[in-house]
């Protein structure tokens, strides 16, 4: 009889195949699928489902049943027979991959937020691991899953698998997760927010990374343990860049060379290297931080152990503070001075009583112009009035909300409609950087607010200028502590000092998100033409350029929204490599053999 284990072992590479170990080797690890808490049935889970068709839903490759509890998807398995069956080429090692990759990922991420993940369609999550040929893959928020590409590499004679990339698919998955966490940022108007939704895919692709030992081992013997010049982590997606160029792009030293806040890109993939290369500075400083700590004799901290651990405790302190700040996030939208506040305050909430992460952040900040002091972020005392939220109606919850409109910065006036709003809890076990600071969970409680307003626009109709409505949406998040006190109110748009001593903070807010929209999106609003009223069924799009983070759309009838457009991830290494890949490929199609 086969005996029924608590987990499953599931073959997944840390880092795209053609980076290998001093063995020759891929830098591989079995991922212990938890049979304990989830299921697994057919090739899905409760999270995830891994569907081997195109992306019309017509089957590719077969695939096994992996609740069987003889069938091994070890990478010893996968790999048993070399020769005769090519690992990098069995579509079955394929499909485990990118389930195991995008598996450990979210754990990853759910284990720092304190909550579970529910997907914005519901789930599972649909994933493509061979959805077309090409070299792309995307998220596909409309019809929710994770689409991989393949192609043939001009350079060398092979094919390139996208599904095979750790760095890829972890980047697409962090799409997908945001998109259910925070689904309005589809429609943030703000810079940043869709800058930040690139940010966070290339984020888990880094965490994800150095979670693994033998990627730290690797970085080790390249870089002899300094992480300034790392030379595996600052590649992104190298097989990609390789398979179409011939090399790979130093995405990340790029990008940690990139510039302040003030003079980033408008376009969000090249924007998005501000944040990410604010965290991977934070990330550096605070290696030299542990391993200072952990090894007061300088010669002790060139050995492998001591930087193995000092990149572990490291990468899990700085993902944790990270990640915990989204919380904070308000529903609608949010800028990187914001989420950089943020940040400060949700480790201060955890460790009050141990600064040194971020003490090291904030100078991080100070450094690259992401640090507004000016920001204000202290909460109404209205925390206690919501304690009974549970108990009410959906109807009730609203009307709590709206009676609390001006303390919570809510515009009043005709049309502004006021979203369903949504109070959720996350309990987090408190970690220590350092031994002889206190652990234990934290309780915090969030309300999310959300309401749309309709700016009127001048545009040019067919019979010269005419006014049309464009939807705006901004919200808030009140966090409220495990006894219901108010303790910060996150609003977009964001407020200032000066903005809660004026007569009325609501409206001053306001007006100055109605400038910061037409200031920010004056080009967009200059190019648009009124729609013609006789076509409202489907919908339009009015403007779309490349470059631009946003497409304008009518959506049915009503005011005109801006909508962000889908990433793939093509676009998002050409703009944030150092070089630019060229994506027209040779004609050599056709399927790769079955
Ligand atoms: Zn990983
Ligand atoms: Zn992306």
């Amino acid at each position: 009889m086969i005996e029924h284990k608590a987990t499953k072992p599931m073959a997944m590479l840390l880092q795209d195949p053609s980076i290998r170990d001093a063995g020759g080797e891929h830098l591989h690890e079995d991922w212990p699928f938890p049979l304990d808490t989830d299921y697994l049935l057919g090739t899905g889970s409760s999270k995830f489902v891994v569907r081997d068709a195109d992306h019309l839903d017509n089957p590719v490759f077969d695939s096994a049943d992996w609740s069987d509890p003889g069938l091994a998807l070890t990478y010893g398995e996968f790999n048993r027979a070399p020769a005769e069956r090519p690992l990098l080429e069995n579509a079955q090692f394929h499909q485990v991959n990118v389930f195991a990759v995008a598996g450990h990922t979210l754990r990853a991420f759910e284990e720092a937020l304190g909550r579970e993940i529910q997907w914005r369609h519901g789930g599972p999550l649909v994933i493509r691991p061979h959805a077309f040929e090409g070299a792309n893959a995307y998220y596909d928020g409309m019809s929710p899953s994770l689409n991989f590409g393949y192609f043939r590499s001009p350079i060398r004679a092979a094919t390139v698998w996208t599904c095979l990339s750790h760095d890829i698919v972890a980047h697409e998955l962090g799409h997908a997760v945001f998109d259910s966490f925070r689904p309005l940022f589809l429609y943030s108007a703000e810079l940043d927010a869709a800058a930040l939704h690139e940010s966070l895919g290339d984020l888990l692709a880094l965490f994800s990374a150095l979670e693994h030992a033998p990627v730290v081992e690797r970085i080790f013997a390249d870089s002899g343990g300094d992480m300034r010049r790392p030379t595996l982590v600052s590649g992104l997606a190298e097989e990609f860049g390789i398979g179409l160029r011939g090399s790979g792009s130093a995405y990340l030293r790029s990008a940690l060379e990139g510039p302040p806040y003030d003079e980033a890109d408008k376009e969000p993939h090249a924007r998005s290297t501000v944040w990410t290369a604010a965290v991977y500075d934070i990330l550096v400083e605070l290696v030299d931080a542990v391993l200072e700590t952990d090894c007061p004799d300088p010669e002790g901290r060139r050995d492998l152990d001591s930087f193995k651990q000092a990149v572990v405790t490291a990468t899990r302190r700085l993902r944790r503070m990270t990640l915990r700040a989204l919380s904070y996030v308000p529903p609608t939208g949010v800028t990187m001075p914001v989420l950089a506040r943020m940040v400060y305050e949700a480790d201060q909430r955890l460790f009050p009583n141990d600064a040194l992460s971020r003490d090291i952040a904030q100078r991080v900040f100070e450094r690259r112009g992401l640090w507004d002091p000016e920001l204000a972020f202290t909460p109404p005392g209205i925390g206690l009035n919501f304690q009974d939220w549970d108990a009410l109606s959906v109807g009730a919850r609203a009307a709590l909300v709206a009676h609390h409109a001006d303390a919570l910065r809510i515009p009043a006036g005709p049309g502004v409609r006021l979203l369903t709003p949504q109070l959720s809890t996350a309990v987090r076990e408190a970690d220590a950087a350092r031994s002889g600071v206190e652990t234990g969970a934290v309780t915090e409680r969030y309300l999310h607010y959300a309401y749309e307003y309709v700016v009127q626009q001048e545009v040019w109709g067919e019979n010269g200028p005419e006014l049309v409505g464009v939807s705006v949406f901004n919200g808030g998040t009140l966090v409220l502590d495990d006894c219901w006190n108010a303790v910060l109110l996150v609003t977009d748009p964001p407020a200032w000092t000066e903005d809660l001593g004026a007569d009325d903070p609501a409206q001053s807010a306001f007006r100055r998100a109605v400038s910061r929209f037409q200031e920010t999106h004056r080009s967009a609003l200059g190019s648009l033409r009124a729609p013609r009223t006789d076509s409202a069924a489907e919908d339009r799009v009015l403007v779309d350029r490349p470059g631009c983070p946003f497409a304008v759309k009518a959506v049915g009838g009503g005011a005109l929204r801006f909508v962000r457009r889908r990433c793939d991830i093509a676009e998002h290494l050409r703009a944030v490599g150092s070089s630019s890949v060229a994506l027209r490929l040779p004609g050599n199609g056709g399927l790769p053999n079955r």
